[in-house]
């Protein structure tokens, strides 16, 4: 693929149909680098991530879309976040084994909460999609479908080195009629080989799904993972718990350990660090004068 982590939207000429195709290479390694996740952990947070980008590429979004699942299963916690800056992160949490592949052998009694934060507005937008179906995309799909009244096609693929994901969306108000056409486009791109989203262009896919069609490209979008969590601002909530409230945990456990819930970095803060913690707070309140 010429293009990393590129997101291609596409429109059909003669249908109310848009549809995206997302490829992500290096934002998904670098998300990988954070945790050794095992095989099925792994694929799942891949479609996960993949889903979430597809997601969000269907909305306005002015802010950040968030996609979390919470269960009682071998993977208890995922997360994802796309923001409008195209910026992605997350991570899972898993039991010692991970066996399954069904969407409820996998999260047990879970449910994804898909969380649409705008910024300017300070707005947010909740909803608890049940986790039905066998994967990630057929939950997304009847989500959208039934709630959203916006009838969906989602296929992911993900392996080492990609998460990858198309989608197909009828255009919302334009639900009459092109029934026909929208019954053949989704029936068609769910004939695409994980082994062809995850290596071809873009252009090659759509070639090979909808060589009927006339479809019109949109343009690309690059993603990156990237996220807003440091060392400093983690430093600054310890700060704000208070220098006694740090000591007694360090007394207690020798360091504190933060993991960030996004990306899983770990952070740890020993005896000294707390020191230098409070150090220097006392520096920024009352800096000395140079004579
Ligand atoms: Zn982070």
């Amino acid at each position: 693929m010429k293009n990393k982590d590129a997101l291609t939207r596409f429109v059909f000429e003669n249908t109310p149909i848009r549809g995206t195709i997302i490829q992500l290479d290096e934002a998904w390694q670098t998300l990988l680098q954070r945790k050794d996740y095992p095989a099925i952990v792994q694929t799942q947070l891949g479609e996960f991530l993949a889903a979430n980008t597809l997601l969000a590429s269907t909305l306005k979004l002015n802010g950040a879309l968030v996609m979390q699942i919470s269960g009682d299963g071998p993977i208890n916690f995922m997360v994802m976040e796309c923001t409008s800056d195209k910026h992605l992160r997350g991570m899972a949490q898993y039991k010692e084994t991970v066996e399954g592949t069904l969407l409820k052998d996998l999260f047990g009694n879970g449910q994804l909460v898909i969380t649409v934060d705008n910024n300017k507005s300070n707005e947010r937008y909740q909803s608890i999609v049940s986790l039905d179906g066998e994967k990630i995309s057929h939950a997304l799909e009847s989500y959208l479908t039934q709630s959203e009244q916006l009838e969906t096609r989602i296929i992911l693929a993900t392996n080492d080195h990609h998460a990858c994901g198309i989608l197909v969306q009828k255009l919302p108000g334009k639900t009459e009629g092109n029934e026909d056409d929208w019954n053949r486009i989704s029936q068609l791109v769910a004939t695409i080989k994980p082994e062809e989203l995850t290596s071809l262009e873009p252009e090659e896919i759509l070639h090979r799904l909808f060589n009927e069609d006339n479809i019109l490209i949109l343009g690309l979008d690059s993603y990156s993972f990237q996220c807003s969590c440091s060392r400093e601002r983690v430093s600054n909530m310890l700060i704000s718990l208070g220098q006694e409230e740090i000591n007694s945990i360090i007394e207690e456990q020798g360091t504190i350990d933060i993991d960030c819930e996004f990306c899983n970095q770990h952070y740890t803060f020993d005896k000294v660090d707390a020191e230098e913690l409070f150090a220097t707070d006392i520096h920024h309140q009352a800096p000395k004068t140079k004579h």
